[in-house]
């Protein structure tokens, strides 16, 4: 038998070329960075999809073209703006890197978004994913756009199950996807993958019952044990599970509360420290002053936001040993709390 060097069967890969195009041919959903090459709206839909889900990125998507219509645009415009109109997304520091690339490309490629891989991968906080993703939709190379979703697909058809843990590592993944991308199809190819992972082929619930691979999976016998199993422990076994944390209880919650109001001050004014904890959080009360300056230090770090005075080196580690105490027994640490006198904050300045 023929193999390839990660030895993928070349009918096996066959096999799933031909079943994905199809699926996809029938199932594609039409969404309009679907509809551009401009690299630069093919980037920022890559950017929004990276931790936030389709439905949500659709309207910002729009509303972000409308206020940043081109790389220009979003280099020249202040980073406070442009934190502003991400507000809500969530993971705020991709904002950041994206305007970091806008300012990149303007100043050393005249605009102009490279188109190989390599180049693409230099600029300032783009990872293999994102270089190849612009590369594959924006100049339609075959190139292989692997996320966890594609990873998921390609190790469970042409390898095996996934789980307890994968067969390949993260190289020996990018090497099958390099080898199966059909020649001339790798835009249909890619975006195929992703949705089939999302919609079909996913994490825990596989549709194996109703999937046009199922014949040629080698993951499929597996899994449908797996599953099997699985719903037979669930009739006879009470459901145990622990208590939720309330996502408005979350770091990442907070961090979104405090950019939401500083993006709200007329003019990127800023804000005394002391008085945006009761803003930030509801309950807020002088013991919370460490986790504030521990959060705020934190975005400060980050560039999401401006501290004035800087939080020296030393301060946020001395901090989070205090809020450590705090939050894993609820009682009054009898560490100093800092001095939050003098301390502004506001959005960053330029
Ligand atoms: S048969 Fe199941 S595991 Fe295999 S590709 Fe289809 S959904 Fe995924």
């Amino acid at each position: 038998m023929t193999t390839t060097p990660t030895n993928a069967e070349p009918a096996r890969i066959a096999a799933l070329q031909d079943g994905l195009l199809a699926w996809y041919a029938a199932n594609r959903r039409d969404l309009p960075w679907r509809q551009t090459r401009d690299p630069y709206k093919i980037l920022l839909s890559e950017m929004m999809l990276q931790q936030t889900q389709v439905s949500r990125v659709l309207p910002r998507w729009l509303a972000w073209l409308e206020r940043f219509p081109t790389l220009e645009a979003l280099a020249a415009a202040p980073t406070a703006d442009v934190l502003r109109e991400w507000s809500g997304l969530g993971y705020n520091s991709r904002a950041i890197r994206l305007q970091a690339v806008a300012r990149h490309v303007v100043g050393e490629f005249g605009g102009q978004m490279p188109r190989d891989v390599a180049t693409l991968r230099s600029l300032p906080g783009i990872g293999d994913y994102t270089a190849r993703a612009v590369a594959c939709f924006a100049y339609e190379q075959d190139v292989p756009v692997l996320d966890t979703n594609v990873k998921r697909v390609l190790h469970r058809v042409l390898i095996g199950a996934d789980a307890p843990k994968p067969l390949l590592n993260d190289r020996q993944l990018w090497a099958l996807a390099d080898e199966v991308v059909p020649l001339g199809r790798g835009y249909d190819w890619n975006q195929a993958l992703m949705d089939f992972g999302s919609s079909i082929c996913t994490a825990r619930k596989p549709a194996c019952l109703i999937c046009p691979l199922r014949e040629s999976c080698l993951a499929a016998p597996t899994i449908a044990t797996a599953l099997a199993e699985q719903q037979g422990t669930r009739r006879r076994t009470a459901k145990v599970g622990g208590a939720a944390i309330p996502f408005t209880s979350t770091a990442r919650y907070f961090r979104g509360q405090t950019l939401r109001i500083l993006g709200a001050q007329p003019g990127n004014a800023g804000v005394d420290l002391a008085a945006l904890g009761a803003q930030v959080k509801a309950d807020y009360t002088l013991t919370d002053q460490p986790w504030l300056y521990d959060l705020i230090a934190t975005l400060h770090r980050d560039g999401l936001v401006t501290m004035h005075p800087a939080p020296a080196p030393a301060a946020p580690s001395a901090v989070r040993e205090q809020q450590a105490t705090y939050a894993t027994d609820g009682e009054t640490s009898d560490l100093p709390t800092p001095d939050l006198s003098g301390i502004r904050v506001s959005l960053p300045i330029g």
